[in-house]
């Protein structure tokens, strides 16, 4: 009997690329990896690591029935995944606008792919696309509708793949369906975003126009009154380049506490560490704000799911953002939380 065809799943982030050889049909990781401190001019190096990686394993190209590309930002135009040819790729770049970070290292790793396996169909998966139907209500911004159609601003969300997919576990978990669920999905890793979603259909998230907005995040500090913006534009010494890296590199956990790693910021908060303490204290009462949002767009809800690193690991964080909320219909079970992790 032949084996299955495999799927090679390639997510080029700003920093690392992480890899899985999958069998799509049943999901199972055959193989799995993460290649740290990538520099996206150094795609093609780190495409033939990859490959020397599967053949030590045992895998090759034969093996492989095509490969799947996570890309942040899909814009308005790609609301389903995409089979990549020259066309795709040269939109997807132009998305790099919207998602300045994170759209260039996934065209850098799609590049190098390509070349290093021409003989294979590769596909782009879009974070976007779940969102890509979300009510104007939700998505729009409350400026010029003009400007707005104009540059296309509007609520483009991200990490859809992985609301979709939790909020698919989290159903088969309780053993409903997902059309009779209202969930909310708070999806907590270096990125983290909430989601609230009606019947499997999402109905508001807090990313926004680019993967900024929303939670506190890693080095990102999401929800921001605009007028700060033009307060450091005007007295900050910075320059836009400066204002980017500030917004996308020294915000959030880190430019509260100096460490962006969420272990990190636990330990120092242990130790008695003032600063850490604080951003841990900020990073959950955003959350409570959103979690209490969304129970009001959904007008109640069945799920909370707490998922990725932080929110997967962290059995206080979940129960601290959680507690409290019995009035809302919220009850956390404290020996069942506290067993998780
Ligand atoms: P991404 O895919 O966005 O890079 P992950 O989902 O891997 O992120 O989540 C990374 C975050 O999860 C980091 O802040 C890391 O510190 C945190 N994390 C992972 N494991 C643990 C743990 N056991 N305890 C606390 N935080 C953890």
């Amino acid at each position: 009997m032949t084996a299955p065809p495999l799927v090679l799943v390639l997510n080029a982030g700003s920093s690392s690329l992480k890899y899985q050889v999958v069998e799509p049909l049943s999901g199972r990781a055959v193989l799995k990896g993460v290649i740290e401190r990538v520099d996206p001019g150094q795609a093609e190096a780190t495409a033939a690591r990859v490959l020397d990686q599967l053949a030590s394993s045992g895998l090759h190209s034969a093996d492989l029935a095509g490969v799947g590309h996570r890309v942040v930002h899909g814009g308005p135009e790609f609301t389903t995944p995409a089979v990549i040819d020259d066309d795709v790729l040269t939109r997807i770049d132009s998305l790099s606008r919207l998602a300045p970070l994170h759209n260039p290292p996934a065209v850098a790793g799609i590049r190098a792919a390509v070349r290093a396996l021409p003989e294979l169909t590769q596909v782009a998966v879009f974070d976007t696309a779940f969102f890509s139907d979300l009510p104007d209500a939700a998505a729009a911004y409350a400026l010029d509708r003009r400007l707005t159609a104009r540059l296309e601003i509007r609520r483009y969300g991200a990490h859809g793949t992985s609301h979709a997919y939790v909020a698919g576990e989290a159903a088969r978990f309780l053993g409903r369906d997902t059309g009779d669920l209202d969930q909310i999905v708070l999806h907590l890793g270096n990125g983290a975003s909430a989601a609230a979603i009606r019947g499997g259909v999402p109905v508001d998230t807090s990313m926004g126009l680019t993967p900024l907005e929303g939670l506190v995040m890693g080095t990102r500090g999401g929800d921001l009154d605009p007028g700060v913006l033009l307060y450091l534009l005007r007295h900050g010494d910075l320059d836009l380049d400066g204002l980017e890296d500030l917004l996308h590199h020294r915000s959030g956990l880190v430019g509260l506490s100096g460490h962006h790693d969420f272990r990190e910021v636990i330990g120092a908060m242990d130790a008695g560490g003032v600063e850490a303490r604080a951003a841990y204290d900020i990073y959950c009462h955003r959350l409570r704000k959103y979690v209490g949002a969304y129970l009001a767009v959904l007008g109640g809800a069945d799920v909370v799911t707490f998922t990725a690193g932080v929110g997967e690991n962290v059995a206080r964080l979940r129960g601290g953002v959680l507690s409290g909320l019995e009035r809302l219909g919220i009850r956390i079970d404290p020996e069942r939380n506290e067993s998780l992790y």
